[in-house]
């Protein structure tokens, strides 16, 4: 049966796709493994890996196209909209800005003329790729747009589809408390929390730490950096959250020249961290 792990943390720079990658590469020398790359703002997990990555599809969004021949220019679209994607004011016919609808369909709903059709724009792209036995799949939010976690759901309904042909699915997420990480672990079996000993680590690990409490996942801590830093602060969370520090990495130069190589990480005991 497979097994879904999530690979997050609140900070940026941490070290959530190196970790991600390393444990990829460890189990993929067993076992059948597909890595997600669901940092969809700014996937990176091909490049360590130096994944040539191919386009699987495009990943589109609804939007209202306004008939002005139809608008009464009632002003009732501008006022439902919740995301100010619509300037409307009484007896002028409405402004759309498009990068700030959701598609929703509210003012489909609201508008009396039936002057609100449909059309639809691309949000972005996902790809698809492989590394010796790791297969891999990645999202790419098209610069300038919102909606990262529909990219993320994208990607998620292709893991529902192709799951049972893989012993373990990791995923790699953005950073952050916010919906795509929300989106990116709704089917994660285990998370890891990876963060680095320092005051900002410790500060984004609390809320990392409060959500995944929140989503009921069961998770534990990786620390990277180990040895840089004050691990106490580490330590205390830890023991706040009840979760446990189940693998710390030191700094190394050898996980510096694996990114440059485009080689797979590897880190000693990586692969204890899922029989806890
Ligand atoms: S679909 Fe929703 S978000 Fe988009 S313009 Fe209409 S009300 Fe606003
Ligand atoms: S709700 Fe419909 S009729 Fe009213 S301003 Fe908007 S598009 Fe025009």
């Amino acid at each position: 049966m497979v097994e879904i792990i999530g690979i997050t943390g609140g900070k940026g720079g941490t070290g959530k796709s190196t970790i991600a990658t390393a444990l990829a590469s460890a189990l993929s020398k067993k076992s059948k493994v597909l890595l997600v790359d669901a940092d969809v703002e700014c996937p990176n997990d091909h490049l360590l890996l130096g994944i040539e990555r191919e386009f699987l599809k495009e990943i589109n969004q609804r939007i209202p196209r306004f008939d002005l021949d139809k608008c009464t220019k009632c002003g009732k679209c501008g006022k439902v909209c919740k995301n100010n994607a619509i300037v409307s004011i009484e007896g002028k016919a409405p402004i759309f800005m498009e990068n700030q609808c959701n598609g929703c369909g509210a003012c489909e709903y609201v508008c009396p003329s039936n002057a609100i059709q449909w059309g639809s724009k691309s949000l972005g792209k996902i790809h698809k790729g492989k590394k010796d036995n790791i297969q891999f799949l990645s999202g790419d939010l098209k610069p300038n747009q919102m909606l990262a976690e529909t990219i993320v759901g994208a990607l998620n309904k292709e893991i529902i589809q192709i799951k049972e042909r893989f012993d373990f699915i990791i995923i790699d997420t953005a950073a952050g408390a916010h919906c795509p990480v929300i989106e990116a672990l709704s089917y994660a079996d285990k998370v890891f929390s990876v963060t680095e000993p320092t005051p900002l680590g410790a500060h984004d690990l609390d809320i990392i730490l409060s959500l995944l409490k929140q989503l009921k996942k069961e998770s534990n801590i990786i620390i990277n950096k180990s040895d840089v830093g004050d691990r106490k602060i580490i330590e205390e969370l830890a023991k706040e959250y009840k979760r446990k520090i189940i693998l710390e990495v030191p700094y190394s130069k050898e996980i510096i020249d694996s990114y440059t190589n485009e080689k797979p990480i590897e880190i000693p005991s990586i692969l204890n961290i899922i029989k806890e």
